[in-house]
């Protein structure tokens, strides 16, 4: 293997994925970064069985869902097939879902409110999993999108620490459609450091080059890979 440590892409890999592979390790070259540094989490919302099947073939591991529900009855199957997997939850959270998060997911990084960190709380001392937390940051600050405003981050955050005793990893933001978002990565990766986070959850299809100029260590990409939905 390469310098870069990409993962093995065979020759038949889904055209999607190996393009985005490719520009993964493109970006990372330019801001001379460890490819092994950025997690490709795949977003395969929308597509059935068939359409992850190739990709996870192709080497992929990571996949990310928006919906509990709907990873509930893709993915036990396709685990109980394939060995290594590892699931992220990227969309919003409801608190009476959250035994069922901590069962099935890897990751979460939805975490936005105290009355969830208390579910999520109790869930893992419970079942004694641990996926790992982001918190989601609405950086800007649009009020129909979910997450903490960064003027209440460092509180939020200190609270699922000291009041919930949960462990949070790192930051996830979602930038406004409209605006460019290099400053949103920049503001989440600048929240994530004086609180001594060390994951960033940004870059989507659209700008993942640049959140990976801006330190994302975790990219959520899925019309790239899959197509549109
Ligand atoms: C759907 C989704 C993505 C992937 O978006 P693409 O533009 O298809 O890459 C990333 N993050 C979240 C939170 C999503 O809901």
């Amino acid at each position: 293997m390469a310098v870069d440590n990409v993962p093995p892409l065979t020759s038949d890999s889904p055209s999607g994925l190996a393009a985005v592979e490719r520009e993964i390790s493109r970006a990372c070259r330019d801001a001379r970064r460890e490819r092994a540094s950025v997690t490709l989490v795949a977003v395969s919302k929308t597509f059935g069985g068939d359409a992850i099947e190739p990709v996870i073939h192709a080497g992929q591991r990571v996949f990310g869902e928006n919906r509990v529900q709907e990873a509930k009855s893709k993915w036990p199957d396709l685990m109980a097939r394939h060995q290594g997997l590892a699931l992220h939850l990227i969309g919003p959270l409801q608190s009476n879902k959250a035994r069922e998060a901590v069962t099935l997911f890897d990751a979460i990084h939805s975490v936005d409110r105290a009355s969830l960190c208390d579910a999520l709380a109790k869930e893992i001392v419970k079942q004694g999993r641990h996926p790992q937390l982001f918190v989601q940051l609405n950086t800007g600050e649009e009020p129909q999108k979910a997450g903490i405003a960064p003027a209440d981050a460092d509180a939020f955050i200190a609270s699922c620490r000291d009041v919930h005793g949960l462990q949070i990893s790192g930051l996830m933001c979602i930038p406004p459609v409209d605006d460019p978002p290099a400053p949103h990565f920049a503001l989440t990766a600048k929240i994530a450091t004086r609180n001594g986070l060390k994951l960033l959850s940004m870059g989507m299809s659209a700008d993942f080059e640049t959140a990976i100029q801006l330190g994302a260590t975790h990219i959520r990409v899925g019309s790239a890979i899959f197509g549109k939905r």
